[in-house]
């Protein structure tokens, strides 16, 4: 069987000055290619989990961690956010938020720059994002003037430009309405389908 592309050993994670784990021995394994949902309710640790994959917790959050995190090979507590940030995709709860630059096509290529992706490189895969992303006909756009999916589309095409092993969506459907949810998903599983 081939490694998995994420392993939980006994993760057990405390955030400073609280009493309680916010994850209390959790392991998981998650084999390459498979489309996980995370589910509970508010406060159970769904964001915390997800920010581990990346190394966000402990390395920006402190506290106290036991266990292991291994993503696509890597040590995440060991390597942290650094390091981590190019192999895990990571689109938050408010993409909003998230963003840097106001229209789709810098902001999505600012990813890279900030990797120090080459111009060459980014010359290339930019485009080939926002094609594969059904965004080019955006890609002068303000992000602002975009609905709430394609303003997904253009965190996801931000998320995934670097050629992440992991893509990790902290409740990306909570700020769209039923159809736009239904038609992210839909983009996700062809993603799985057709993503190399
Ligand atoms: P979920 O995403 O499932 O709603 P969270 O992972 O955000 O849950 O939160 C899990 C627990 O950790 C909650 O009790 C929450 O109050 C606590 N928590 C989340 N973020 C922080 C933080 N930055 N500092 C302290 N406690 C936090
Ligand atoms: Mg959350």
């Amino acid at each position: 069987m081939p490694d998995p592309i994420v392993t939980l050993e006994n993760l057990t994670y405390t955030y400073p000055q609280r009493e309680t784990a916010a994850l209390a021995g959790v392991s998981l394994r998650v084999p390459a290619g498979e489309l996980v949902v995370v589910a509970g309710p508010s406060g159970s640790g769904k964001s915390t989990l997800l920010r581990c994959l990346n190394g966000l917790v402990p390395h920006f959050t402190g506290g106290r961690i036991q266990g292991t995190v291994i993503v696509a090979g890597y040590d995440a507590i060991a390597a942290g956010p650094a390091t981590m940030s190019s192999l895990v995709g990571f689109v938050t709860q408010n993409p909003e938020a998230q963003a840097v630059l106001d229209r789709v096509e810098p902001e999505v290529a600012f990813a890279l720059e900030n990797a120090a992706v080459p111009p060459a490189v980014m010359r290339r895969q930019v485009p080939a994002i926002l094609e594969h992303l059904d965004l080019l006909p955006l890609r002068d756009r303000r992000l602002d003037e975009l609905s709430g999916g394609e303003r997904q589309r253009v965190a996801l095409a931000t998320a995934l430009v670097r050629k992440p092993a992991v893509l990790v969506l902290d409740e990306p459907t909570s700020q769209l309405d039923p159809l736009a949810a239904e038609t992210l998903m839909a983009w996700l599983a062809s993603l799985r389908r057709d993503w190399e």
